[in-house]
Formats: structure tokens, C-alpha cells, sequence
């Protein structure tokens, strides 16, 4: 028996490393659909698209790690179906295999473009798999289209840029990273992609694509024809939710699970993008995090849980995108409140402060080259998470942000 991972993915390979790191002795057994080690999304569509040597994989576990831990990796695997009542977890492969207890980390897929031609040169990038096709095709001077501007189709804007393609980036909302990133920081990351090239066009549809082994060309609502030789769809993604709800567990945009992530089927529990859960910062409002830092934290706290803690998960939500020598990073959910600004950090760096209508720090967004914004964002976290209500001019001014914080006992 023992405990079973579905999703080879960041929150679930961070889960079992966790487990054991726990101190569970039984079995433990990740399943992946991909036939890699578990590896990281992130440099997908950044170093592993720029670098101009082969890339090697972004593995997050190796085999060393894999035999010292001793977890079982099953990769090429695709669970099918899970026997809730006799607990068994079954594969497309025949095999059943028994379970104490199960977690889904299944991740997300991307959102597909509805009647598109079929060509490889029609690319989604979620695994390693499709950013080397990707790599393999971008060339200096040719033209990569790109459908959404959202982090995927940015960060891949960016990084074709860099290996001297040129670039348009299509959106259809009348301005980039419309969910979840307030105004003046897409106002800057639009700027960043202009002046680096690419070029920007919103608040236009896709009324025709054709495509075949060379080109993709794509005719679009402004009357502007595009001819590509690749075109890179970014336009969201989904929560692999299939397995789980033929399991007849409940779901919620995700697999829905409560603040301790587990699910409504008893002994099963989700966590990662897969997963939406109630979030006690925000009023217990259910989230659904599509984010690198939720997966990992997610991972742990699941694997604290299947071992006998019972612990909420109330991390304040994270996430960076690095584009260009920029980078843009969120704390808190940044879609609400009223915003005070912080100007002060050089090199045109910038950042929003989001206040409540108590004036309590909910989240906070921030943009600049390097690290420029890290310090402060990281001190921002700390403010929400201890629910603060620091002053407008504080956060305004060059106030150490540090100096909001209560004082240790
Ligand atoms: P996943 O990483 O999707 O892993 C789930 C795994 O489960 C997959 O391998 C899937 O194939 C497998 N699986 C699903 N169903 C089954 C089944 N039935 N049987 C067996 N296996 C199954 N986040 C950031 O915060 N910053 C970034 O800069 C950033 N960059 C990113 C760049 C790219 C290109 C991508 C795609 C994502 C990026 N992210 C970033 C998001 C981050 O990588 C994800 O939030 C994170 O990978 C989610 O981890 P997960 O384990 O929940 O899901
Ligand atoms: P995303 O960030 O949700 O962005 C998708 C964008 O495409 C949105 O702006 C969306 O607008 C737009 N869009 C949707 N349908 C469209 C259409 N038919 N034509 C033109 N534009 C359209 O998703 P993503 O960029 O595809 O990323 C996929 C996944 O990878 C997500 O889980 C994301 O979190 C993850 N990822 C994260 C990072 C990071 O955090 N740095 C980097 C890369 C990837 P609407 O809002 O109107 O739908």
C-alpha cells in the first residue's frame, strides 16, 4: 500500500520528496504521464528558448535523488482511473495499484485554439517536449505570431526576440495581461516588448488561419494579414480535472478541495494548478493558482497533511515572469483595492501597493529590470500576510518597508 502521487509535476514530485522528508516509511509511488524525471516549467519558455547551447532538462529530481528517497518513479505512465470503494489507483497500462491514501497533482493543460489546422508549426508550450520543438524551430529573422498576450506568449515574445526573430504578438483584450496584472504594469511590459521589437497588436481577433508544414497565416479583424513561419498559442490553460472527475469527486473550477486540500472523496486530496481551494486571506474566496511558488508550497503542505497534520494552506499568492532583463512580480491577488504607487526604486522600476477599503495591504505588483522590485516585494508579503494597514505615505516614500512590520516580541 502506501501513498500514491498523480502528476509528476512540480507539487507532485515536491510532495514526495516531502513525505519523506517527513519521516513516512512505506511506499511511495509518483506517477507521470511524461516519460521524463520530474523537471521545472519555468525555464520553458525562457533559457531552455534563448540558450544558445543544447539544453538539458530542468530536472527537479534526479535518479540519485529518486533511489535515496526511495520513491518509485512510474513515468510514461497515464492513470486512468481510480476504484475509489476497493482503493486502487488503475493504469493505462493494466496495472491496479492499491492506495492508502492519494494525491492529485495533475497540473494544467493548454487551452486549445477551437478549428485550427493541424501543423508542427502550430505550437502550445507546456512541457519540455514542446520547447524543444519550439527551439527547433525559431530562427533568426523569421517570423514567430504569437496568440495571447499572456505570460506565455510574452515570455515566449521575449525570448524569440532574443535569438532574432521577429515577433507580433496577437491579444484579443484591448491590452495584455488583462487577468490578474494591473494597467500601469502592462502599460510598462507593452512598452518593454516595443522597444525591443515586437510588435503589439490588441483588441484584435483571429478571423481566419490557414497553415501547412512552412507557414501559418492568419488573417485577423483589423484587416491585417500576418504570414509566420511559426505561431506560438498561448491562451490560457485548464486544470486537468478528467481522472478526478471520474472518480465522481467534486469540482470547482479544479478539483475542488477545502483549506486542507483534500478533496470530497475521503483519503484523496489535491494540490497545484489542478486544484482550487478556499483561501483564508481573501474571505475564503476559492482560488486557483496557475503558479510555480503555489505548486511547490501546495506539495509540502499536502505532504504534511497525508501524514497525519491537519494544516490550512494560507500562503500568500506569488508569482514572478521574467521578460527581456525585466521582471514582473505579484504578491497578494492584485485584481482589486485601491492602489498607492512607489516610484522611488530607479531605472524606471515601479510599485503598486493594493489597499483594502480598511486600508489593509493586500497585495502588491511590481516591475523593473533585475531584481530591482524583490526586496520590497518580499517585505510586501509579510505585510499581508500579518494584515497590516500601513499609511499611504509610508508606502509611498522611501520608508524601509521592514520598519512596517511589527516587532518581534
Ligand atoms: P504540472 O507542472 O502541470 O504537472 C502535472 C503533471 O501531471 C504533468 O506532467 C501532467 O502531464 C501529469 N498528469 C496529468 N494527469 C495525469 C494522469 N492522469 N496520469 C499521469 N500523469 C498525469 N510560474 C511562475 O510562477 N513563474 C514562471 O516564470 C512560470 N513560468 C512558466 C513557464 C511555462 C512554459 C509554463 C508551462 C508554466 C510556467 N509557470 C510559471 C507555471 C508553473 O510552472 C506551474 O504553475 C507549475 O508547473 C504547476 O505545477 P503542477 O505540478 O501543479 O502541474
Ligand atoms: P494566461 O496567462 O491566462 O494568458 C492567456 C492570454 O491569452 C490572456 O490574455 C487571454 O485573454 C488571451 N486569450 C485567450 N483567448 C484568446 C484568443 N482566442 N485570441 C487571443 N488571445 C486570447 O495563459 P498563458 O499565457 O497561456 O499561460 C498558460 C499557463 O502557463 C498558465 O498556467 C500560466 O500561469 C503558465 N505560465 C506562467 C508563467 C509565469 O507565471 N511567469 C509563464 C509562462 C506560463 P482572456 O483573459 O480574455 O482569456
Amino acid at each position: 500500500m502506501g501513498i500514491i502521487i498523480v502528476g509528476a509535476g512540480e507539487c507532485g514530485a515536491r510532495a514526495a520528496l516531502s513525505l519523506r522528508e517527513n519521516g513516512y516509511r512505506h511506499v511511495i509511488t509518483l506517477i507521470g504521464d511524461e516519460v521524463h524525471l520530474p523537471y521545472e516549467r519555468p525555464p520553458l519558455s525562457k533559457q531552455i528558448l534563448l540558450d544558445a547551447t543544447e539544453p538539458k532538462l530542468p530536472a527537479i529530481l534526479s535518479d540519485i535523488v529518486l533511489a535515496e528517497h526511495a520513491i518509485r518513479h512510474i513515468g510514461g505512465a497515464s492513470a486512468d482511473a481510480i476504484d475509489t470503494s476497493g482503493k486502487h489507483l488503475l493504469l493505462s497500462d493494466g496495472r491496479a495499484l492499491p492506495y492508502d491514501k492519494l494525491l492529485l497533482a495533475t497540473g494544467a493543460a493548454p487551452r486549445r485554439l477551437p478549428n485550427a489546422p493541424v501543423s508542427s508549426r502550430i505550437v502550445y508550450l507546456r512541457t519540455i517536449d514542446d520547447a524543444l520543438a519550439l527551439r527547433s524551430l525559431v530562427r533568426a529573422n523569421m517570423h514567430v505570431a504569437v496568440l495571447g498576450g499572456g505570460f506565455i506568449g510574452l515570455e515566449v515574445a521575449a525570448s524569440a526576440r532574443g535569438r532574432g526573430a521577429r515577433v507580433t504578438v496577437i491579444e484579443s483584450q484591448e491590452r495584455i495581461l488583462k487577468r490578474g496584472v494591473p494597467e500601469p504594469i502592462a502599460e510598462t511590459i507593452t512598452a518593454l516588448h516595443q522597444g525591443n521589437g515586437v510588435v503589439v497588436k490588441c483588441g484584435v481577433a483571429v478571423l481566419g488561419l490557414e497553415a501547412d508544414e512552412q507557414r501559418v497565416d492568419i488573417s485577423l479583424s483589423d484587416g491585417d494579414a500576418i504570414s509566420a513561419d511559426v505561431l506560438v498559442v498561448g491562451i490560457g490553460a485548464q486544470p486537468r480535472t478528467e481522472l478526478a472527475a471520474r472518480a465522481g469527486i467534486a469540482i470547482d473550477n479544479g478539483i475542488a478541495a477545502n483549506e486542507r486540500l483534500e478533496t470530497s472523496e475521503r483519503d484523496i486530496y489535491a494540490a497545484g494548478d489542478c486544484c482550487s481551494f478556499p483561501h483564508p486571506l481573501y474571505g475564503g474566496r476559492r482560488l486557483r493558482l496557475e503558479a510555480w511558488r503555489n505548486a511547490q508550497d501546495q506539495g509540502i503542505l499536502a505532504a504534511a497533511n497525508l501524514t497525519g497534520a491537519a494544516r490550512s494552506y494560507q500562503t500568500v499568492p506569488y508569482f514572478w515572469s521574467d521578460q527581456f532583463d525585466h521582471t514582473l512580480q505579484i504578491v497578494g491577488l492584485a485584481d482589486e483595492g485601491r492602489t498607492v504607487v512607489r516610484r522611488d526604486l530607479g531605472d524606471g522600476a515601479f510599485i503598486l501597493f493594493h489597499l483594502d477599503d480598511q486600508q489593509r495591504l493586500v497585495a502588491a505588483s511590481g516591475v523593473g529590470p533585475g531584481n530591482k522590485v524583490a526586496k520590497d516585494i518580499k517585505l510586501s508579503e509579510l505585510l499581508i500576510a500579518g494584515r497590516i494597514t500601513p499609511s499611504t505615505e509610508a508606502l509611498a516614500g522611501n520608508a524601509n518597508l521592514k520598519s512596517l512590520l511589527p516587532r518581534a516580541a
